[in-house]
């Protein structure tokens, strides 16, 4: 790119001086009293104006900040500073380029922004690659004081949806169970916008998974992360939102329950009343139902020492794991001994302790034998709220996305956000 050419007080083009219309209306004063994210769709100069009921929402896809960037474009674009007017560059294309910074500023193969963000604006979205996919809107590119750049993608939330249902949910599930998580998603999506200054969501499981509008698999080859499918679930579910005693909640959902679904009080400190645990065997279907998985003892041993030295105790070699009674449905806890001391640790610390994604759930039995640690677990991810897969059978039964969002969201009320 020969951005040094561009690098002018250049005026951006009329279409894109159009200011997104103020959140405002019924059905989101039913919302403000729950502080959700209005401001977030305002100074939005870069896309076309949207709805009231489907603001702009911006997703970091950099869960951690990282040293390099690789970005192309697959049309006409320019950069310009998020907020801004004015353009800093513009090209017809851009192949595959290194996004660094030096601490000063945010280069781009041989062009260099002295300012600490940068907004790419496609002209034909999507066109945007970050990495291995390509995503729709446009893409915010953040200097960090540590040298890192964090990448946030910015567009209209019913867009963003529709990769996320794909994201989330396999296309052979039941229409029910997709529509349940689509109102679920977005429900929790709206739930987040709390203003952080540069972004509202993760694209991971941290928040909720995200692909893009395509992406590349390991082998190059490219793959749909919307469809025609999922963009009619969204549209079927427009603007539809669950909430509890009229406001917006943080709709807490996961993979497998295994049985039954964890009340969401002992896990999450937002957590209201309708996160209650229920029994569910809807889920009996999945392949991580149950599971078995052992772990190298001097490895997990490792992990545990590590955790506790935060708080001053010493940990030497796991000689056993012991789960503590309490309430059915709450967060398991564990007690941990060395055969010197014996300390507690809840079942989610415990998993976060251990390579990320690998102990699938905090709900197990563990036991050891000779140098490992075998676990036999329950479900899949942390168990609060709706149970992916038991929306899945409970669709293949034949309930209605309402009736399954009811059965995992106790005392809720569903709410359109336009005039349907
Ligand atoms: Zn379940």
């Amino acid at each position: 790119m020969d951005a040094s050419t561009t690098y002018s007080r250049r005026r951006m083009l009329a279409a894109a001086t159009a200011t997104v219309v103020p959140l405002a209306g019924a059905a989101w004063a039913l919302l403000s009293s729950s502080s959700n994210g209005q401001s977030s769709g305002k100074s939005e100069p870069a896309l076309t104006p949207t709805d009231t009921w489907n603001p702009i929402i911006r997703i970091n896809l950099t869960p951690e900040p990282i040293d390099e960037l690789r970005i192309s474009v697959d049309g006409p674009f320019r950069i310009s500073a998020p907020g801004s007017p004015r353009v800093l560059a513009q090209e017809q294309r851009l192949s595959e380029s290194p996004v660094t910074t030096d601490g000063k500023n945010i280069r781009l193969r041989d062009a260099s922004f002295p300012i600490s963000q940068i907004e790419i604006v496609p002209v034909r979205p999507p066109s945007i690659w970050v990495g291995d996919s390509l995503y729709r809107g446009t893409i915010r590119i953040f200097r960090q004081p540590d040298n890192k750049l964090i990448a946030v993608n910015v567009l209209p939330l019913e867009e963003y949806l529709a990769s996320v249902i794909n994201s989330e949910m396999p296309a052979s599930f039941p229409r029910a169970a997709r529509q349940a998580q689509a109102i679920v998603a977005r429900t929790y999506a709206l739930s987040v916008m709390k203003g952080h200054p540069r972004f509202d969501l993760f694209a991971t499981s941290r928040s909720q998974k995200y692909l893009g509008n395509q992406y590349r698999d390991t082998s190059g080859r490219r793959l749909a992360g919307e469809t025609d499918g999922s963009r009619e679930i969204v549209r079927e579910t427009s603007g539809i939102i669950c909430t509890w005693r009229g406001k917006l909640f943080s709709s807490w959902f996961s993979a497998v329950c295994g049985g039954r679904t964890t009340n969401g009080a002992s896990v999450f400190t937002d957590a209201v009343g309708a996160l209650k645990s229920v029994e569910c065997e809807w889920c009996r279907d999945a392949e991580l139902y149950r599971w078995n998985k052992s772990f190298d003892l001097q490895d997990v041993s490792r992990r545990l020492a590590e955790h506790f030295a935060v708080d001053g105790s010493d940990f030497g070699t796991l000689q056993s794991v012991t789960e503590i009674p309490g309430t059915a449905g709450d967060l398991p806890h564990y007690s941990v001994s060395d055969g010197v001391k014996t300390l507690r640790i809840a079942g989610s610390t415990f998993r976060r302790a251990m390579p990320y994604g690998e102990l699938y759930s905090p709900r197990f039995a563990a036991t050891i034998a000779g140098n490992e640690v075998r676990f036999s677990g329950r479900g899949s991810g942390h168990g609060v709220g709706m149970c992916q897969w038991g929306a899945n059978g409970l669709g293949k039964a034949g309930r209605s996305a309402l009736e399954i969002l009811r059965y995992y969201y106790d005392g809720i009320e569903t709410v359109r956000l336009r005039p349907s």
